[in-house]
């Protein structure tokens, strides 16, 4: 049956294209986001169980051929109890 294993073999190709394609394309242009590990305790209370709330510092970058575009630093809030992620309201 030469002609299913044709069809067979042009899927893989395809497929395998597809995967170059998006791959280049994350590696062209993209965003990072490090967590630089900076952990520190944040005022308040969790308002869903109380815990302390962690705060960490996150470095965005977004390049484009190799070139960072932007790159800023953002504070993420979580809880250290149950995990969730928490939004500032005083920032
Ligand atoms: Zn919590």
């Amino acid at each position: 049956m030469p002609r299913e294993l044709g069809e067979t073999e042009e899927k893989t190709k395809r497929k395998a294209m597809r995967l170059a394609w998006a791959w280049a394309w994350a590696w062209v242009c993209g965003a990072e986001e490090n967590p630089s590990g900076t952990q520190r305790a944040a005022p308040g209370r969790c308002p869903c169980c109380g815990g302390a709330v962690v705060a960490t510092e996150v470095e965005k970058a977004v390049r484009l051929c190799f070139l960072p575009l932007r790159r800023h630093t953002t504070t993420k809030f979580s809880c250290s109890q149950c995990d969730r992620r928490l939004v500032s309201l005083y920032q």
